[in-house]
């Protein structure tokens, strides 16, 4: 007997109304500033190369000053396209900021040579020092962005670095605006501008500052460590007073495990329990200097929780394809604990590739589960032992063709794993003729 659904479970993660929606509050916040200057008395427009890079300006300060609104993690927003697509949309938006700001001087110089002056310390020194320091600021955010790794930046420093050179670009992009002052004059249009920028960084503070001092008063408590297969690890934890958060099986949080939220050192993990269970777990492998703690934290440690995030969640009806890899099962096996405690008896297909029969993360559960559920496990090692009779190699055609369902359309297709093996399944499903609106993707790499 299935449960019926929970309220959350009224999501619909891949609205697209909602999508629409979104997309066109992003179109019309980046035209704010083109329209402000608009309002009111206009001046007479000059030479079109004038104009042309006047409005490239005033967009690239739009397109930067939304980017806060779609990277604060809105509890709006983020589950309508889940991280992975803001992190793309984010990164490719900011790319064209970057060539509209830039292109804004380029062109009037092009245009006119007297505007080299903008940038010469003996006519305006204030203004050539902001100028200089702005264009440094957008092509290091953009480097960093692009190469962080080659910078010797580690996540957390580059995070940092990457929230104080957006806000000291738009608020320069605002000064320069407001004091260059030809399509900003009256002053209420200069206040208005400030106003619309101030407000998009105000995003940035309410992440960085107010979220976590809401979280404060929401602690965990880790009540085990367990050890699992794969250098993996899972924290079970708890509230320390309330209820505990509520999530869709497939959605993550952001984890702070300190004696304050405001750390630096905030990643985000995928629930690994059923949101039917009184506790809340993650499941970890090693990778870096964060996961590599979990192992000797010591039950009784606070953790921090933001979220829950993402449009990756299990749908409350529907069959269930899903390819998964290595850590990439965490999502897969809270729906799976989640359609036991629910006694949802769906046919499930989990197709969960591991580099060998030792390391499958939760191997003995999963062999329960299969029991328990209308679950047909399949497991595909990369270096199999000698008389393995099951699937090895890589996901390929030959092998999604194999285990996909007749009635392709009444499932749910789930991704989850490292990023060629993600790829090559969303390919392949599409070629065999898989709906794409019914797949679900959820990259762990996305920075
Ligand atoms: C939506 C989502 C869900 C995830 N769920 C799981 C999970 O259930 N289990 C699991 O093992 N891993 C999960 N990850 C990956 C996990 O967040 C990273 O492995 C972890 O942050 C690595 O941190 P580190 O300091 O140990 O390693 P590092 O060596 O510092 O980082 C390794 C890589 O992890 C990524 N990373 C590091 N810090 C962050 C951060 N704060 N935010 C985003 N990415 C970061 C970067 O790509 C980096 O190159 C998930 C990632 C995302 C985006």
């Amino acid at each position: 007997m299935r449960t019926p659904p929970q309220e959350n479970e009224k999501i619909q993660p891949y609205s697209y109304g909602k999508g629409i929606f979104w997309i066109l509050v992003f179109v019309i916040l980046s035209l704010v500033p083109i329209g402000i200057s608009l309002l009111g008395d206009v001046p007479d427009a000059r030479d079109f190369w004038m104009e042309f890079g006047v409005a490239l300006g005033f967009l690239g300060l739009g397109i930067m000053g939304s980017q806060f609104i779609f990277t604060g993690r809105l509890s709006r927003v983020a589950p309508t396209f889940g991280p992975d697509n803001i992190f793309h949309f984010h990164k490719t938006l900011g790319i064209v900021g970057f060539v509209f700001i830039l292109a804004h001087p380029v062109i009037l110089i092009l245009n006119n040579s007297e505007f080299i002056n903008y940038y010469n310390p003996v006519v305006n020194l204030p203004r050539a020092v902001a100028l200089s320091v702005v264009t440094v600021a957008i092509t290091f955010l953009i480097l960093t962005s692009l190469w962080r790794v080659s910078f010797g930046l580690s996540y957390e420093k580059w995070r940092l670095l990457h929230g104080i050179l957006a806000l000291l670009v738009v608020f320069i992009g605002v000064a320069h605006a407001v004091q260059v002052s030809h399509y900003l004059d009256p002053l209420w249009k200069k206040a208005l501008l400030s106003t619309a920028l101030a407000g998009c960084g105000y995003f940035v503070i309410h992440t960085r500052l107010i979220r976590p001092w809401f979280n404060k008063k929401m602690p965990y408590e880790i009540m085990e460590v367990q050890s699992e297969r794969h250098d993996s690890y899972t924290l079970v934890m708890k509230p320390r007073h309330g209820p505990k958060m509520q999530f869709i099986s497939g959605q993550f949080a952001w984890i702070t495990i300190n004696e304050t939220p405001f750390s630096l050192q905030q990643h985000p993990f995928t629930f690994s329990s059923s949101p039917d269970s009184d506790f809340i777990s993650f499941t970890s492998k090693e990778s870096g200097d964060f996961t590599e703690t979990w192992k000797n934290i010591k039950p009784g440690t606070t953790a921090y929780l933001e979220g829950p995030f993402g449009s990756f969640t299990l749908m409350p009806t529907g069959n269930i394809f899903m390819v998964m890899g290595g850590i990439g099962v965490t999502p897969g096996i809270s729906m799976l604990r989640t359609l036991k405690s629910r006694n949802d008896q769906r046919a499930v297909t989990l197709i969960y590739g591991s580099n060998d029969y030792e390391n499958i993360v939760f191997r003995e559960e999963l062999d329960l589960l299969e029991n328990d559920l209308n679950l047909n496990l399949v497991h595909l090692l990369m270096e199999p032992h000698e008389d393995w009779s099951g699937e090895s190699g890589e996901v390929d055609k030959a092998l999604l063709e194999k285990y996909l369902p007749e009635d392709k359309d009444a499932c749910n297709y789930y991704l989850c794993g490292p990023g060629p093996m993600m790829d090559i399944t969303e390919l392949n499903l599409r070629e065999l003729g898989v709906d794409w609106r019914l797949i679900y993707s959820e990259r762990f790499k996305i920075v």
